[in-house]
């Protein structure tokens, strides 16, 4: 098998959290491009849908949307269901779904703390048991999920502990995960990107060119940037990969 060829993942089915834009739209891309069935799961279905057609029609690849909440149990149980339904297993699970609210930690409403890690951190646990069942049944599977440098570094001056708290949980919660899943073939790792530029983001250009002049790519990474190393991670390319986390961040955290 040729180098190039551990890169595929003809025949495979992909589940991506918050597939419908941003860097999760652009990881269902990159699967859908290395040949995988891709499902895509967020809150609103008609964004979904439009990005799942999107990715069909640019791809060839079959592509379809279902409604989730990954924070809702029921609706994380029932993504799993159409998903084996429609494709019959799960391969890949990328979980990219995540929120960020601004807000200093003193007038910080603990409602707010609670979406956050309902959203970042639970979500993620939520989809990999559900998805995992299958992976383990299947007899194996990978496990990719979105974190953020920010679980390495604080960041400024933007205020967030929920969310910090929520991708250095993410983080934790990965290597145990791999520790417990690798006797079932399931690989689980973290994809830890810089500033990308996307809704998340806040939309202050003195701010995005403080942060900009900071790296040392002087610019902030495009959703298509994230795409490679997700597909590296979900196929067999990395096959000796697991527990292990890799920022992309064009060098904002190396000073
Ligand atoms: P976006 O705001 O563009 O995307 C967030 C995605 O999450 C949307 O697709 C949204 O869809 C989905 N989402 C939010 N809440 C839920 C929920 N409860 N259930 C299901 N889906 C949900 O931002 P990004 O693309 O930048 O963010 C993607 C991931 O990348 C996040 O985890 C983020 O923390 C991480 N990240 C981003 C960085 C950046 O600079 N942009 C840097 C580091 C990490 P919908 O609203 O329709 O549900």
């Amino acid at each position: 098998m040729s180098v190039l060829e551990r890169f595929t993942l003809e025949g495979q089915t992909a589940i991506v959290t918050g597939g419908n834009r941003g860097i999760g739209k652009a990881i269902a891309r990159g699967l859908a491009d290395a040949g995988a069935n891709v499902v895509i799961a967020n809150r609103t279905l008609e964004s979904g849908e439009e990005a799942a057609a999107e990715i069909s029609e640019e791809t060839g690849a079959e592509a379809i949307a279902v409604r989730t909440d990954v924070s809702e149990e029921a609706d994380v149980s029932a993504l799993v269901d159409a998903t084996v339904e429609e494709f019959g297993g799960i391969d890949v699970l990328v979980n990219n779904a995540g929120i960020a609210i601004h807000g200093g930690a003193e007038e910080k409403p603990l409602e707010e703390w609670q979406e956050t890690i309902d959203v970042n951190l639970t979500g993620t646990f939520l989809c990999s048991k559900y998805a995992g069942r299958e992976m383990i049944e299947g007899g194996g599977g990978s496990i990719v999920n979105v974190t953020s440098m920010s679980a390495y570094i604080a960041n400024y001056p933007q205020k967030h502990v929920d969310y910090q708290a929520s991708k250095g949980g993410m983080e934790a919660f990965s290597r145990q995960l791999a520790s417990e899943w690798a006797e079932h073939g399931v690989r689980v790792n973290n994809i830890a990107p810089g500033y990308v530029a996307t809704e998340i983001l806040v939309d202050d250009e003195e701010l995005l060119n403080t942060w900009k002049s900071e790296m040392l790519q002087d610019e902030l990474a495009r959703p298509e940037d994230i795409a490679p190393l997700a597909v590296y991670l979900a196929s067999d390319a990395s096959s000796y990969v697991t527990g292990e986390s890799i920022v992309i961040d064009g060098g904002y955290t190396v000073r």
